[in-house]
C-alpha cells in the first residue's frame, strides 16, 4: 500500500530506528503484522500512546495525500450519529463502498443495503489486483466481516440501475473502469490491461482477450498496472505455480512466449507513475527481459510492431495498453467528461442532495486501496453533517 515510511528513496530510509504506518492510506489488513520477523507492527490498541503520538507527528505537515482534496482529512472520532440517515444504499461493493459502509456503520445508527452487480466483494482488490500480491487481497477478509454486520443487507449480482427507491441517501461507489484510449491506428487490435487483467484473475464473464505472440511485447504506460501486466506476462512457470490464477490462465502465460517486454513512457523516468517498489520487484523478476523506454509516444500498431514518433518502430507480437481508466456517467447524476468522475464537494453531489460519491468515480482513477479508506470517510463525514431530502437512484 506504500503506507510505510520512510521507504527506499525517501529521507531517512535505512537509517531511523523506526518506521511509521500513515493512517490516511493503511487498508487495516494486517499484512505487516503478520510479516514483521520482530513484532514491530502493532495494531493502534496495542501501541503505546508515546508511539502513537509519534506516528501522528511524523505525518503532521506532510504532503496532501494523493494530490486530491483530500488534504484536510482529519481521522475520524466515530461519535456515532443517531440523528441521521435510517436507510443508505451503497451503490458498489469495492474498497470505496465497503470502507463507505464501514465509515457509516461506525458513525451511524443508518442500515446500510449494499450491492453490486458481481457477486462478490471487492471489486478491483478481487478483479485487478495482481495475482501474486496475495497479501494485498487480505483485505477481502474485512470486508466479507463487514458483509455480517446485523445493519446491512447485502444484495450480490444487483446492478444499481434494477434498485427500489426510497432511501435516505445513496452513496455510488461504482469505480471508473473504462480504458483510456491512445487514440492511433490499429489499436483496436490492442489489449487493454483491463481485458488482460480481468481475464487472469477470473473475473466472471472474462475471457482470453489475446493470443499472446513471442518473443516481444510492448505495454504503452508508466503506472504500477503496466508493471503487474509486465510481471505476469514475464513469469515463469515457477512463479505461476505460486500464483492464484486458474490452471487454464497458468498454461497459456506458460506457453505464451513472451520472453522480453518493453515498457513505452512519453515522460521521463522522473515522471512515471509507479513506485519505486513496484519497480523494483519488477526488476527483481524480470529485470534482464524488461526495457523501459522514455520520451516516446506511439503513432501506430502495424503487423511489423509500434511505430513511434521519432520514426523508429519496435518490433513486437503483441500490444498492451495500460494508459489508466476513467468513470462512465451514472443515469440522474451530473458527470464531468473531463475528468470521468461525477462532481461532487467532498463526496457530495453537485446538484443532486442526497447523493454521494466515493471512490475512483469521486476522485478519478487514481490512487491505491488505501486512498479510498480516506475518501470514503470524507464522503460519509459529508453525509451525515448534512440534512437532505430523501432520494431514489437515477430520479
Ligand atoms: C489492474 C489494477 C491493479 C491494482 N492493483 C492495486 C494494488 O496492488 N494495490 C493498491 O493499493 N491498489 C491497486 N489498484 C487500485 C485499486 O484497485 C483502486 O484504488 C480501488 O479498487 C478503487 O476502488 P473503487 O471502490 O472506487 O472501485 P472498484 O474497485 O472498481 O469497485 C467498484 C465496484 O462497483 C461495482 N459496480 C460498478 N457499477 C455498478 C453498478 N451499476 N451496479 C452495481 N455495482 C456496480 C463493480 O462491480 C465493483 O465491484 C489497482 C487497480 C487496477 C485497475
Amino acid at each position: 500500500m506504500n503506507s510505510i515510511h520512510p521507504s527506499p528513496g525517501e529521507p531517512g530510509f535505512g537509517t531511523g530506528a523506526s518506521l511509521f504506518i500513515d493512517p490516511r492510506t493503511c487498508i487495516d489488513c494486517g499484512a505487516c503484522a503478520d510479516i514483521c520477523p520482530v513484532d514491530a507492527a502493532q495494531p493502534v490498541e496495542k501501541a503505546s500512546a508515546e508511539d502513537v503520538e509519534r506516528n501522528a507527528a511524523y505525518f503532521a505537515g506532510q504532503e496532501p495525500l494523493d494530490a486530491t482534496d483530500l488534504d484536510s482529512w482529519e481521522a475520524p472520532t466515530y461519535q456515532v450519529w443517531g440523528g441521521g440517515p435510517r436507510r443508505v444504499l451503497v451503490v458498489g461493493a469495492g474498497p470505496a463502498g465497503m470502507y463507505a459502509t464501514r465509515e457509516l456503520l461506525l458513525r451511524t445508527t443508518a442500515r446500510v443495503t449494499l450491492v453490486d452487480r458481481l457477486e462478490q466483494v471487492g471489486g478491483l482488490v478481487r478483479y485487478g489486483v495482481a495475482p501474486d500480491h496475495p497479501s494485498t487481497k487480505q483485505i477481502m477478509q474485512t470486508f466479507e466481516r463487514i458483509l455480517q454486520h446485523e445493519r446491512v443487507r447485502w444484495l450480490p449480482g444487483t446492478d444499481a440501475r434494477e434498485l427500489p427507491d426510497g432511501f435516505d441517501a445513496v452513496v455510488h461507489a461504482v469505480g471508473a473502469r473504462r480504458s483510456r484510449r491512445l487514440g492511433i491506428a490499429g489499436e483496436d487490435a490492442a489489449c487493454t490491461a483491463e481485458d488482460f487483467v480481468a481475464w487472469y484473475n477470473g473475473r466472471p464473464g472474462a475471457v482470453r482477450p489475446v493470443e499472446l505472440v513471442g518473443p516481444r511485447a510492448v505495454i504503452v504506460g508508466n503506472g504500477n498496472v503496466a508493471l503487474d501486466v509486465a510481471r505476469i506476462l514475464l513469469s515463469d512457470e515457477a512463479r505461476l505455480r505460486d500464483m492464484d490464477v486458474s490452471s487454464d490462465v497458468r498454461r497459456v502465460l506458460a506457453a505464451g512466449g513472451v520472453k522480453e517486454v518493453v515498457l513505452l513512457g512519453r515522460r521521463g523516468p522522473g515522471e512515471a507513475a509507479y513506485t519505486d517498489s513496484a519497480l523494483k520487484e519488477l526488476l527483481a523478476a524480470a529485470g534482464d527481459r524488461v526495457e523501459l523506454r522514455h520520451h516516446a509516444r506511439p503513432t501506430a500498431w502495424t503487423s511489423e510492431g509500434l511505430a513511434l514518433d521519432d520514426g523508429t518502430t519496435i518490433a513486437a507480437g503483441n500490444l498492451f495498453t495500460a494508459i489508466g481508466f476513467e468513470g462512465t456517467p451514472i443515469d440522474g447524476l451530473p458527470f464531468d467528461p473531463e475528468r470521468g468522475i461525477v462532481p461532487n464537494v467532498r463526496g457530495a453531489v453537485v446538484g443532486r442532495p442526497g447523493h454521494y460519491v466515493a471512490g475512483w468515480i469521486k476522485r478519478g482513477a487514481r490512487g491505491g486501496i488505501g486512498v479510498n479508506k480516506a475518501c470514503a470517510q470524507e464522503t460519509v463525514m459529508a453525509l451525515v453533517s448534512s440534512s437532505r431530502a430523501p432520494a431514489s437512484p437515477g430520479s
